[in-house]
Order: structure tokens, then sequence, then C-alpha cells
């Protein structure tokens, strides 16, 4: 009976129990959205799995040599995100301290990515299809930091435990330790096979262009960015079998329409304008 009374407590704290946070400041952009995350789904650990599946990704590339292939490829994504990084601090004051990480895996797939907790990778594909100046490639770099300050992953697998919470619960008999430990499967599953939302997007995308202005980047260069990339999808051929296996390139994930994208980060570059100038001055 006791154990009855436990399991339902369980299934009602992840029903019920969500708690709503703010991740981030509202920066000049003004992100403002209220999220919710589970308690089943902690910061600490889902951050510390995270940087464990990181390190098994860099160490399966290693071995395959498909990791930093390049000095000059590391070097330049590395100097970009030495940039973008202090500035962070805009929207959320513990993330300069965070223990970031930086490679390039070399990939024929136009991707990047941040996992939570700052672990950025860019792929030679992205690199070589699309050409990007430095100011396209800190569009992309900042535009995936957001989603990791913003912890859009931990939302999503948040929302994940609620609705399979009494199947994970019944399922950990071994307690809500076993829960915790089980989260690494979860950060794969968000980073590699379930899309962002069209509302994550949209504020990685408007962070984005406040990253890169505070850094002294042109913000327009998302705009740009991103015609590169509509334009490439156009002529988009069969994906290989990549990391990501079947999900579309992160940056392309949801398919906000062309227009509407290219229409919101003029609009959101154009705000944030001024910090460019001002970063630029120093
Ligand atoms: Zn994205």
């Amino acid at each position: 009976m006791r154990y009855v009374v436990w399991i339902a407590a369980l299934v009602l704290t992840s029903l019920v129990g969500c708690q709503t946070v703010e991740t981030t400041e509202r920066g000049l952009v003004g992100i403002d959205r209220k999220q919710t995350m589970s308690p089943l789904v902690p910061a600490d650990a889902f951050n510390k799995a995270a940087a464990d599946e990181y390190q098994k990704v860099l160490q399966a590339m290693n071995k395959k040599g498909q990791l930093n292939r390049d000095p000059a490829q590391v070097e330049r994504v590395r100097r970009i995100a030495k940039r973008l990084i202090p500035n962070t601090s805009a929207f959320r004051a513990d993330a300069p301290g965070w223990a970031w990480e930086v490679n390039v895996i070399s990939s024929d797939e136009v991707n990047a990515w941040c996992m939570p907790g700052g672990k950025i990778a860019v792929y030679t594909g992205l690199l070589a299809r699309l050409k990007p100046t430095d100011d396209e490639l800190d569009a992309v770099m900042g535009h995936e930091i957001s989603h990791a300050l913003r912890e859009h992953s931990r939302e999503q697998a948040s929302h994940q435990a609620v609705e399979g919470g009494i199947i994970n619960i019944v399922g950990a008999a071994t307690g809500y330790g076993g829960l915790v430990q089980d989260l690494g499967p979860a950060v794969l599953n968000v980073m590699f096979n379930l899309p962002h939302s069209r509302t994550d997007e949209t504020e990685a995308d408007r962070m984005g262009v406040e990253l890169a202005a505070r850094a002294g980047y042109d913000p327009r260069a998302a705009v740009s960015l991103w015609e590169k990339m509509s334009q490439l999808e156009g002529k988009r051929s069969p994906q290989s079998s990549t990391l990501s296996g079947g999900k579309p390139p992160e940056w392309l994930s949801t398919h906000p329409s062309d227009e509407r994208r290219t229409h919101d980060l003029e609009n959101y570059s154009e705000r944030v304008a001024s910090l460019y100038e001002s970063a630029r001055k120093r």
C-alpha cells in the first residue's frame, strides 16, 4: 500500500509538479515566454548527461578520424565562440562560466549544434557548402548557443517526461535516482531526433542576432546566412547517413516560411543595430 502511495505521489509530481522557470533575461530582443520544466529532468543532471554524451560523440568521431582535422577551421570556430561567450551574460549571468567546448566534425552534412551546457559542434559540410563569412558563421553559432541558453532541450525532454511520466515512474521501481541516471538517451533524442518547435527557433533566431551584435558581428548576417541555407536546401542531395540520423539539419528543423523568417531576422537585427555599432567602436 505504501508503495502505491509513493508511486501516486511521484506520478502527481511528474504531471502537475512542473515548475515555471525563467531560463534567461529578456535581452533587448525581449524574449519573455514562460517555460515549464519537470522535476524529473533537473538541470544539473541533464547538463551532466549532455556533457557525457558530447564526450562520447567526440571519441567516436576521433576514432574515425573525423574530429578537428583542419587546425585552421578549429581555430576559426573557437575564435568566434570566444567572442560570443562573454556576451551570453546579457541573457544569463551564469553562462560565461559554463564549461564551453567547441569542436569541428568532418561530415558532409550542413549542420551545427550546441548541447545543453555549452557543448558545440560545427560540421565541415556547413563550412564547405555554405562558405560562411565570419559574421555568418557567428550567426549559426549564436543561434545554436541560444538554444542552450534557453534550455530548449531540457524543456522538450521535460514535456516528454510528463507525457510518458506514468510509464517512466512505474518502470523505474528502483527509485527516483534511477530516472535521473537515465537522461543520456533523453539528451540524444532531443538533440538528434526531435526537431525544435517554431517558437524555439524564433527565440534562438532573435537571441542569436543580439549575441552577434554584442560581440561586434554584423547581426544582418543571419539574413544572408538563412538565404544561402534555403537556396542550398532547394538543391539538396539525399543526405548520407550521419550523426543526426533522420533529423534535418538543425537550422532548417522546423521550416518557418522562408519569407517570415527572413522578415523576422531583418526586423530584429535592426533592433540590435545600436549594440552592434557600440561593440564595433570598442
Ligand atoms: Zn535552431
